[in-house]
């Protein structure tokens, strides 16, 4: 296939090559059925094979215990911004939510629809342009829960080291950088992620909950609306993301073959040392995040101005470097360099970058 454009895209985001070739015939004839991966039922034997196998695989790559359940549903990242708080917040209970940035901010509007929150820190103030230090953090005791976003997809901030929330179920919202680098999965209590990142294409949501923090949800709760369901049916309790869950197989299949996470996790490492470098040395750039708090997976900077911007990403794209264009609400520049990224894109954009700024200078 060898395609000649690299894609910056923050998410759907680029996917594995390997990935869009067995897909592409999956498309056509799904594991010898003769029908496509469209039109199989998600009660066919082989589908079922297929989705065990997926979870099997998440199970190795991520290193999750047996104490945790693999689930998928619908309604994206943002849907589980409502279900965390119905299943797990219950009546007389108050959760801490960290507000590190826009995706932070919308799980906390949803959190207040359903019951206390409170805010455990926040880094309005220095416009999420870092994250909290430990000692800023004011946890509420006997917390039903505390919320972070492990990756701030915008303001281009991750965690590198999770918060300690003396004891309430640490809850991440990792859609942005699950499967970019290891993380030890018992210290949360719940995971989730849209996989239209890392992971596979949009309309597939993946949760990871330990096994006591299921079943907690009020009476009334709407079937669709409680983890119990999603995990008595192994995710079968309606028609699944058929598709989408084929090709998150496939991709965690690429993660194997490449040697796991940790290999993924030395690579991204070196496709991001590669643009902060540049950053670094630059005063024509502007990385817009304090250094301990940077991310990864996305890399927002300025220019000295916004003509430049508009002119970078025109040039970008003639060079075949899509998907350069900062989130509406902060402008500017974002790379995004998730794992399916090659090191050769980042290497690209980087002398791409001087170039720019030579000729501009
Ligand atoms: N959380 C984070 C960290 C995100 O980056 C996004 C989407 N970019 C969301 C939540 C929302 O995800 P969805 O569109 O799948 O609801």
């Amino acid at each position: 296939m060898a395609r000649d454009v690299y894609i910056f895209n923050a998410g759907p985001a680029v996917l594995p090559e390997p990935v869009l070739e067995t897909t592409s015939k999956a498309v056509l004839n799904f594991a010898d059925t003769g029908m496509s991966i469209m039109e199989v039922s998600h009660r066919d034997k082989k589908f079922e094979d297929l989705l065990n196998n997926t979870i099997a695989g998440l199970r190795r790559v991520m290193g999750i215990p047996d104490n945790y359940k693999v689930l998928f549903l619908q309604g994206g990242a943002s849907l589980q911004f409502s279900m965390v708080p119905i299943n797990l917040l219950g009546a007389g209970k108050t959760a801490d939510y960290i507000d590190t940035g826009n995706w932070s901010n919308n799980a906390i509007k949803q959190a207040r629809k359903v019951g206390a929150v409170n805010i455990a820190a926040s880094t309005k103030e220095a416009k999420y342009t870092r994250l909290p230090k430990a000692s800023e953090i004011k946890f509420t005791p006997g917390a039903g829960y505390c919320h972070i976003t492990s990756n701030n997809t915008i303001e281009g901030t991750q965690w590198s080291t999770f918060p300690d929330t003396l004891g309430a179920p640490l809850i991440a919202d990792m859609s942005s950088d699950i499967l970019s680098k290891r993380i030890k999965v018992s210290d949360f209590g719940l995971i989730y992620a849209g996989a239209q990142k890392n992971m596979g294409p949009a309309g597939v949501t993946a949760v990871i909950i330990r096994d006591d923090l299921i079943g907690q949800a009020p009476e009334n709760t709407p079937s669709m609306l409680d983890y119990k369901t999603y995990a008595d049916n192994n995710s079968l309790y309606n028609t699944c993301p058929v598709m989408a869950i084929f090709v998150v197989h496939e991709v965690v299949k690429w993660i194997e073959d490449l040697g796991g996470v940790a290999a993924l996790e030395k690579l991204n490492q070196q496709k991001a040392g590669t643009i902060y470098d540049i950053l670094d040395k630059s005063s024509f750039y502007k990385g817009t995040v304090e250094k301990g708090s940077r991310s990864n997976m996305n890399i927002p900077f300025r220019l000295p101005n916004e003509d430049l911007e508009k002119e970078f990403l025109a040039e970008a794209s003639k060079h075949k470097l899509l998907g350069l264009k900062g989130h509406r609400s902060v402008g500017g520049i974002r790379a995004s360099l998730y794992n399916a990224l090659p090191i050769e894109g980042a290497q690209k954009l980087a002398e791409f970058m001087i170039d720019y700024e030579k000729k501009h200078t």
